[in-house]
């Protein structure tokens, strides 16, 4: 049907929107919707809006470590669970409060018995509901709070001018909880907009954590120049949800989940380079899946060369091992 905007369409209609790459012109007498009949200055300007630049992988970690490790908590709480979509239901929002009440201090008390310094990325909202996460995160002075929306809406379903006003807000959120501006950012859902590295950059950020193009840090790029924004690469094979759903299609018992991580750390390890893993409160936090990071985290210190860190410390220390000005 004419009238209706293809998805193809629909995604040139919000590249172009978002950062002024050219309109996608036809090959004569063909359709434009269609990715084959794309040109190629339209394709390269598309795949060029953000790009993985140079390796930041630094030749040796802190003491001398072999393998950086980055625990991430997503936060996510009630947001994922009806609040981003407006479906408000009660039986969903109650399994996010089991984060606030019941994981997110099962977690801190992991990390803090096991002295590894975390990074908590929070929509703010869930921030809101539950402030006395703050508290419980900050009491050991070694783990970091950091921005993953204003109530874990999509970017890319919003104009650019909405996005970073909810962005500004949440930081401000944060801020006000807290009583420190976070300097990370992490995408709800993993995903940028056209507009998403834009506003990341204006507001400032030390690091920016949501994109896959690396299992090492690395510098991102805009429209291929180099944007002084470090990238540190999240998967969806180094994250608790897909695989932790028990109604879901591909659950997978926590055990052997474990040593799949086990595996993409011992690799990291060999390679010298990176391992992150992220993680969600209200998903790792029950009682069977506890078990498997406790394990994870066991066989980490067992092999010891280990460098535990807040992904703005790994973020500081890459920069600096590449020479890139310091942000405050
Ligand atoms: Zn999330």
């Amino acid at each position: 049907m004419k009238h209706v905007l293809t998805a193809s369409a629909l995604v040139t209609a919000l590249l172009v929107a978002g950062c002024g790459i050219p309109d996608a012109p036809a090959q004569s007498g063909q359709s434009p919707d269609e990715p084959w009949n794309w040109s190629e200055e339209y394709i390269r300007s598309a795949v060029n809006q953000v790009r993985a630049g140079r390796d930041l992988n630094p030749d040796s970690w802190p003491g001398g470590a072999r393998v950086a490790v980055l625990l991430s908590y997503d936060v996510d709480n009630e947001t994922v669970q009806g609040l981003r979509t407006g479906d408000i239901s009660i039986g969903p929002l109650s399994q996010g409060q089991y984060g606030s009440r019941v994981a997110l201090p099962r977690v801190v008390r992991l990390m803090n018995a096991e002295n590894v310094p975390s990074t908590f990325f929070f929509p703010a909202w869930s921030l809101k509901l539950a402030p006395e996460q703050a508290e419980l995160i900050q009491g050991s002075g070694m783990h970091e709070i950091a921005v993953h929306g204003w109530i874990h809406e999509l970017n890319t379903s919003l104009d650019g001018p909405t996005e970073e006003r909810l962005l500004r807000q949440a930081v401000d959120a944060i801020q006000e909880i807290t009583g420190e501006r976070p300097v990370g950012y992490r995408a709800p859902s993993w995903n940028h907009s056209p507009n998403t590295l834009r506003i990341v950059r204006d507001l400032g950020f030390l690091y920016e954590s949501s994109l896959m193009a690396d299992d090492r840090p690395y510098e991102l790029l805009q429209d291929g120049e180099p944007t002084g924004v470090v990238e540190l690469p999240v998967e969806w094979i180094l994250d608790d949800a897909p695989l932790f759903n028990p109604r879901g299609n591909s659950y997978m018992n926590p055990r052997d989940v474990m040593q799949v991580w086990i595996d993409e750390f011992d690799k990291a390890w060999e390679e010298g380079t990176m391992f992150l893993l992220t993680m969600h409160p209200h998903v790792i936090g029950h009682r069977s899946r506890i078990v498997a990071l406790e394990g994870l985290v066991d066989h980490m210190q067992a092999k010891g060369g280990v460098w535990f860190a807040t992904h703005a410390d790994a973020a500081r220390y890459v920069r600096a091992q590449a020479g890139m000005p310091e942000v405050p």
